[in-house]
C-alpha cells in the first residue's frame, strides 16, 4: 500500500510534459463537449467572434477610415462603412450579452456536474484502506473540493486560446502586410516579458508550495468553526475553540510572512517588466520607429502607423495571454492527472473476483489470519476460529483488542495480509466483492443517519418505493423497537430526518438512531448479521430486551456480536475473548466463567459495577 503511494509521490514531483498537458486538456474538452455540446460550441464561437470584432473595430476601421480622411474621400464609402459597422456591433453586442448573462451561467453547472460525476464514478469503489492513508485522503479531499474551479479554469483557458489564436493570426497578418519592421520591437518586448514571466512563475510556485501546508491547516481550522459536527464540542470545551483560533491565526501569520518574502522579489521583476517592457520598448521605441518611417522615410501613412502600432501590441498581448493560459492549462492538467491517478495510486488491497456470494446462512472458517493497517504494525495475529451456520458468536475484549478489525475483514472491507477466511467452504476473496458485502448486514458504532426520510434511512436506497417496501420498513423498525407512535414523526416513515434541509425534520436521540441502524439489517435479512456495539446508546434494560428480540428474529441467520457489556453476549453459542489482536479464550459463558481467566475477571468487574449501581 505504501510503496504505491510513495511512487506516486515521486511521480507528482515531475513536471508535466506538453503532451501530458494537451492530453488532459483534451480529456476536459471531450468531457465538456459531451455534457453540453451546443453551449461549448457557443463558448468557442463567442470567444472567436469577440476578437474578430475587436480587430475590425480597432485596427481595420482605424486604417480604413483614417486612410479615407488622409486621401480626402470618398465620403459615401465612409458613411456606408460606418452604417455596416454599427449594425455588426449591435448584433455582436446582443449575442455576447446573451451568451454571458444566460448561456454561460446555464452551461457551467452542467459541466460542474459532469466532472463531479466523473470523479465520483472513478472513486466510489475505492478500498476503505485508502481512507487510512493520510496522504491519499488529503489529496482525495482536495481533488473533490477543487473540481468546480477546475472546470472554470478550463473554460477560461479555452477562451484565452480561442481569442488568443484569433487575435494573433489577424494582427500578425496585418502587421506583415502593413509594416513588418514593427514586429522586431514587438519580438524584443515579448522576449523580455517571457524571461521575466519565467522567473515570476518559479517564485510563485515556490511561494505556493511553501504556503500549501499552512493553507491546508487554515482550511481545516476553518471547517472546525463552521461544521456542525464540531459545534457541540466547541461549546462544551471552549479551550479547544481557543486553540483552534490560535492555530488559525498562526497559519494566517505564516501565510502573510511567505507572501511578504516572495512579494519583494516579485515586486522587482514586476517593475522591470512594466518599466522596461511596456514603457521603454513598447511605447518609446515603437513610437520613435513609426514616426521615423512616417516623417523621415515617408514609407508609411498616418493611418498605417496607428493601425500597425495597435496590431503589433495585439500580437504581443495575445502571445502573453496564451503563455499565461498555458500556465493555467498546466495547473489544470496537473489537477486532472491527480484525479485520474487517484484510482491508480489507491492502495488496492481488495482482490476482485466474480463468484456470486453464497445464499446459504453463512458458516465461516478463519485460518491463521494476520492483518495490519500499516506495514510492520500487525493488529491481528494468527487468528483461527470457526463460526457455524446460524450460530450466535460474540467477540469481547477491551478497546483496541481488534474486534472491529476482525469484522471488517469478515465484511471484506480489507483483505488479510496472510491466512484465509472461508465462507461456506469458499475463500471470500473469490466472491464478487459487491455481492458478497451485500449478503451481510452490519451495524457499526459509527453508523450514519442521512438527511433523508426515515424510510430511506432504513432502505438506504432511493429507488425502491413500493407499498410492500413501506410495510417491510415499518416491520423492521418495529422489530428494532423503534416506536413510530411518536408525535414528532408527523409523516410516519416519510418523516424527514435531521434538520439540515427540512424545517420540520426530526433529530433523533442516540438510542433512536441506533434502532434505525439496526432496522437496516433486519430489513435485509442477510446471511450474516454483524453487530458492532449495536446497542451501546440504549439503557441496559432496553438493550436486554432488544437482544432477546434480535436472537428471536435472527434465528435462521448467523450473527456476530461485539459488545462491551458482557450481559448482552452471555447467551452466545461461543464467546471469543480478544486481547492485543489475539484470541486468548473461547467457549460458552459458563465455560469461560468456570475457567476463571480474563473473561471471568471482566465479567466480575462488570457484575460488580451493576450491583454497585
Ligand atoms: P476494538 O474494536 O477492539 O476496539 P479495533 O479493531 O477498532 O479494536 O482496533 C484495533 C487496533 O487497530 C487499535 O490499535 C487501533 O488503533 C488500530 N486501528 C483501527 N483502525 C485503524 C485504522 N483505520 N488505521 C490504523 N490503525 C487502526
Amino acid at each position: 500500500m505504501h510503496k504505491q503511494t510513495e511512487n506516486s509521490k515521486d511521480g507528482e514531483k515531475q513536471k508535466l510534459t506538453a503532451k501530458e498537458i494537451l492530453k488532459e486538456q483534451w480529456f476536459l474538452t471531450t468531457l465538456c463537449f459531451h455534457a453540453a455540446p451546443r453551449g461549448m460550441a457557443f463558448h468557442i464561437f463567442e470567444s472567436v467572434k469577440l476578437q474578430v470584432s475587436i480587430f475590425f473595430e480597432f485596427i481595420w476601421m482605424i486604417n480604413y477610415t483614417l486612410g479615407i480622411a488622409e486621401r480626402g474621400g470618398p465620403w459615401k464609402q465612409f458613411f456606408w462603412c460606418m452604417v455596416l459597422f454599427m449594425a455588426a456591433v449591435f448584433v455582436s453586442t446582443v449575442s455576447f450579452a446573451y451568451y454571458k448573462q444566460s448561456a454561460l451561467p446555464r452551461m457551467t453547472p452542467v459541466l460542474h456536474q459532469a466532472f463531479r460525476m466523473h470523479i465520483y464514478e472513478r472513486t466510489k469503489n475505492l478500498d476503505l484502506a485508502c481512507y487510512d492513508d493520510t496522504e491519499f485522503y488529503q489529496k482525495f479531499i482536495l481533488a473533490a473540493e477543487e473540481s468546480d474551479s477546475c472546470i472554470d479554469r478550463y473554460l477560461e483557458t479555452l477562451e484565452i486560446y480561442c481569442s488568443g489564436i484569433t487575435t494573433f493570426v489577424l494582427s500578425l497578418g496585418f502587421c506583415l502586410a502593413m509594416n513588418p519592421l514593427i514586429l522586431l520591437v514587438t519580438a524584443g518586448n515579448l522576449f523580455l516579458s517571457l524571461w521575466i514571466a519565467g522567473r515570476e512563475n518559479r517564485l510563485q510556485i515556490a511561494s505556493r508550495m511553501e504556503r500549501l501546508p499552512y493553507e491546508q491547516k487554515r482550511e481545516y481550522q476553518n471547517r472546525v468553526f463552521y461544521l456542525s459536527d464540531y459545534a457541540k464540542d466547541l461549546r462544551l470545551y471552549p479551550g479547544m475553540q481557543e486553540k483552534c483560533s490560535q492555530d488559525f491565526n498562526e497559519s494566517q501569520k505564516e501565510i502573510r510572512r511567505i507572501h511578504r518574502t516572495y512579494g519583494k522579489k516579485l515586486f522587482v521583476y514586476g517593475s522591470i517588466r512594466e518599466a522596461a517592457g511596456t514603457v521603454y520598448l513598447e511605447q518609446v521605441l515603437s513610437w520613435s520607429l513609426l514616426l521615423y518611417q512616417v516623417l523621415v522615410l515617408h514609407t508609411l501613412t498616418y493611418a498605417a502607423m496607428l493601425s500597425s502600432l495597435k496590431a503589433s501590441s495585439y500580437v504581443s498581448e495575445s502571445t502573453k495571454a496564451m503563455i499565461a493560459g498555458w500556465k493555467k492549462a498546466a495547473e489544470n492538467a496537473a489537477y486532472v492527472k491527480r484525479i485520474q491517478s487517484l484510482t491508480d495510486m489507491a492502495p488496492s488491497v481488495i482482490s476482485k473476483k466474480n463468484l456470486p456470494a453464497s445464499s446459504h446462512p453463512a458458516a465461516f472458517d478463519l485460518r491463521h489470519v494476520t492483518f495490519s493497517y500499516q506495514p510492520g504494525k500487525p493488529v491481528l495475529h494468527d487468528i483461527s476460529l470457526h463460526i457455524g451456520a446460524k450460530q450466535k458468536i460474540a467477540l469481547v475484549g477491551y478497546n483496541g483488542s481488534g474486534k472491529t478489525t476482525l469484522v471488517k475483514l469478515l465484511l471484506r472491507l480489507y483483505d488479510p495480509d496472510s491466512g484465509s477466511i472461508c465462507c461456506n467452504g469458499t475463500d471470500i476473496r473469490d466472491f464478487a466483492v459487491e455481492s458478497y458485502r451485500h449478503s451481510i448486514g452490519s451495524v457499526f458504532q459509527d453508523f450514519k443517519i442521512y438527511a433523508a426520510s426515515l424510510k430511506e434511512n432504513v432502505l438506504l436506497d432511493i429507488s425502491r418505493h413500493t407499498k410492500q417496501e413501506s410495510y417491510d420498513v415499518e416491520k423492521a423498525l418495529f422489530d428494532a423497537h423503534f416506536t413510530l407512535q411518536d408525535h414528532r414523526l408527523r409523516y410516519q416513515i416519510e418523516t424527514p430526518l435531521t434538520t439540515e434541509f427540512e424545517k420540520d425534520g426530526v433529530n433523533l436521540s442516540g438510542g433512536e438512531m441506533q434502532k434505525v441502524a439496526i432496522a437496516r439489517t433486519l430489513y435485509r435479512r442477510q446471511n450474516l448479521i454483524i453487530m458492532d456495539e449495536p446497542s451501546s446508546a440504549l439503557d441496559p434494560l432496553a438493550e436486554y430486551e432488544l437482544n432477546q428480540e434480535l436472537n428471536e428474529i435472527a434465528q435462521d441467520q448467523t450473527v456476530v456480536f461485539i459488545s462491551h457489556r458482557l450481559s448482552t453476549t452471555r447467551d452466545a453459542d461461543c464467546i471469543y475473548m480478544m486481547e492485543q489482536g489475539r484470541i486468548i479464550e473461547a467457549g460458552t459463558h459458563e465455560k469461560l466463567l468456570a475457567a476463571g481467566g480474563k473473561y471471568a475477571g471482566m465479567w466480575k468487574v462488570q457484575a460488580g459495577l451493576y450491583l454497585d449501581s
